[in-house]
């Protein structure tokens, strides 16, 4: 397991306590780790996530192309 330690302090890695940037509209929003690792991407660093709403958004224009 992982965790973060703050000032030698350990702070367990939650689904609301992770934060990354939407690579769409800049906004910060929460990621579940345990979903990103689920999916086979392990690359933390170079993993982008997209907020719900970008998330949404692409999905409905890849349903309008198809
Ligand atoms: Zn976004």
């Amino acid at each position: 397991m992982f965790y973060l330690k703050h000032e030698g302090k350990k702070l367990d890695i939650r689904e609301d306590n992770v934060f990354t940037v939407c690579p769409i509209c800049g906004k910060e929003h929460t990621v579940d780790l345990h979903d990103i690792l689920e999916g086979g991407e392990a690359d933390l660093y170079g993993t982008a996530v997209y907020c719900p709403d970008c998330a949404k958004q692409r999905m409905q224009d890849k349903a309008e192309k198809s």
